[in-house]
């Protein structure tokens, strides 16, 4: 019989793997809750209405259509079975496995306060994206509604949660929506009135990248009218706002881009994990003592030089490789590849139109030209011919028009005067 491979996770890591298993004469069983391969770097431009979902989304079956060795699950993992070697999906079935790859990634965190979900989304799924896009544009549609302006101002007012890549760009657009996007089209307010905060409880904003290059990108969203507050923690989100420190600020649009929590693949296994939940993996990324069980990516905790490996797309790409490696060599007797080393590639952000940061180690850049080297990176990655194409031009409509494309509101929800 074929060696079975399961692999949970058809995120960057888990499809990447798939990918490089194929010649390997293995069956594999791709497992997903969801039918696409998600993009999730550009998510946040389908959040604030650049792009439309389906230009950063791939149905799985479709991008492995020409593999006879792959057979894909659109199923829900709630448990690992060690004793017997077997997946259970969907509550009851099972699926056996001689070798199991858990790549079931993260998801936003709240830091015990998981009530704060409702009024403050956060930004990990296509739902996450279409449900924080909606409301945006709703609070600019009831503002516009308004005849009360202290309703109105919180209407405007948007809180950004979180200052890493994630929490920059989503701020950097939304100020480019209020400001340059939709002042056209409203006549009773005055969208460029808007208020878009940008809170970070550490002491600068993009702390994953140097100080000089954080604080250019602080000033170019200050420039945007971006207001940021650093070095206060979020200590209440409500449906009428946040409390900032002990300060409430009346905001009706909060969106969660602060902490990640790693998927419950540790309680599957019942194996030791970090504070976030990831699974305290050994050097070759397998549970310790099950060598024929590994996780990867934003589920794994695993360190290279004696830094733990980031929860970014090109690390679970790399483990996902080195798994794939390390399975074939099993498969053919050989000995294993050496544990897993981490090659950093560098930082990148967005901080809005023409101003981006990298930064590549001894190589750093800001504002246009990084701006176009992150999108034509952002382009290269994307699957296939026709996402590349759609999203440039996408972009270059943008660029040239002022015009954001995927504007549309699509569940309805009664506007409320007021
Ligand atoms: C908004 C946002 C922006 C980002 N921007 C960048 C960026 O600019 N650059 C960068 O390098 N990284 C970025 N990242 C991080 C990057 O996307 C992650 O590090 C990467 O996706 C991790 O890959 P993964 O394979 O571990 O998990 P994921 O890619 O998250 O994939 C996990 C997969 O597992 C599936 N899954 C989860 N639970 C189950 C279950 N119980 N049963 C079945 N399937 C399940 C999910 O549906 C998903 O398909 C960003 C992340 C987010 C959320």
């Amino acid at each position: 019989m074929q060696h079975r491979v399961v692999v949970v996770g058809a995120g960057f890591g888990g499809l990447q793997l798939v990918q490089d298993l194929k010649g390997a004469g293995c069956a594999v069983t791709l497992i997903d809750q969801r039918n696409h391969h998600l993009f999730q770097p550009l998510l946040y431009q389908v959040a604030t209405t650049l792009l439309a979902t389906s230009e950063i989304a791939w149905p799985i079956r479709r991008i492995l259509r020409s593999r006879e060795d792959v057979t894909t699950l659109l199923a829900t993992v709630e448990g690992v079975d060690r004793q017997k070697r077997e997946v259970i999906i969907n509550g009851r079935s099972r699926v056996p496995f001689d070798t199991l790859v858990l790549a079931t990634g993260a998801r936003h965190a709240y830091f015990g306060n998981d009530r704060w979900e409702a009024d403050a989304p956060g930004l990990k799924t296509l739902e996450d994206a279409t449900t924080i896009r909606r409301r945006l544009l709703l609070a600019f549609e009831r503002a516009e509604l308004s005849d009360d302006e202290a309703e109105r101002e919180a209407l405007l007012t948007f809180a950004v949660v979180g200052a890493g890549p994630t929490g920059v760009e989503l701020a950097g657009i939304i100020a480019e929506l209020a400001q340059r996007v939709l002042p056209p089209e409203f006549r009773r307010i005055d969208t460029r009135r808007a208020r878009i905060l940008l809170i970070e409880a550490g002491p600068r904003i993009l702390q994953a990248f140097t100080e000089d290059l954080s604080a250019y990108a602080a000033r170019t969203l200050e420039k945007s009218g971006v207001e940021i507050r650093t070095g206060v923690p979020v200590t209440d989100c409500l449906a009428e706002g946040i409390v900032l420190g002990d300060q409430p600020i009346a905001a009706r649009t909060v969106i969660w881009a602060a902490g990640v929590q790693a998927s419950p693949a540790q309680a599957w296994l019942g194996a030791e994990a970090d504070r976030a939940g990831r699974v305290l993996v050994d050097p070759t990324l397998a549970v310790p003592g099950d060598p024929a069980i590994f996780v990867i990516g934003d589920t794994a905790h695993v360190e290279t030089d004696g830094r733990l490996v980031p929860g970014i797309a090109p690390a679970a790409k790399q483990q996902g490789s080195y798994v794939a490696r390390a399975i074939r060599a099993r498969l053919a007797g050989r000995p294993a590849p050496a544990p897993f080393r981490y090659r950093h590639m560098g930082n990148l952000a967005t901080i809005g139109r023409n101003a981006a940061v990298i930064d590549f180690g001894r190589f750093k850049l800001k504002g246009w030209l990084a701006w176009w080297v992150w999108g034509v990176a952002h382009i290269y990655f994307l699957i296939g011919a026709r996402s590349r194409l759609i999203v440039s031009l996408s972009w270059l409509w943008s660029y040239i028009s002022g015009h954001n494309s995927a504007r549309l509101i699509t569940q309805k929800e009664t506007l409320r005067k007021g």
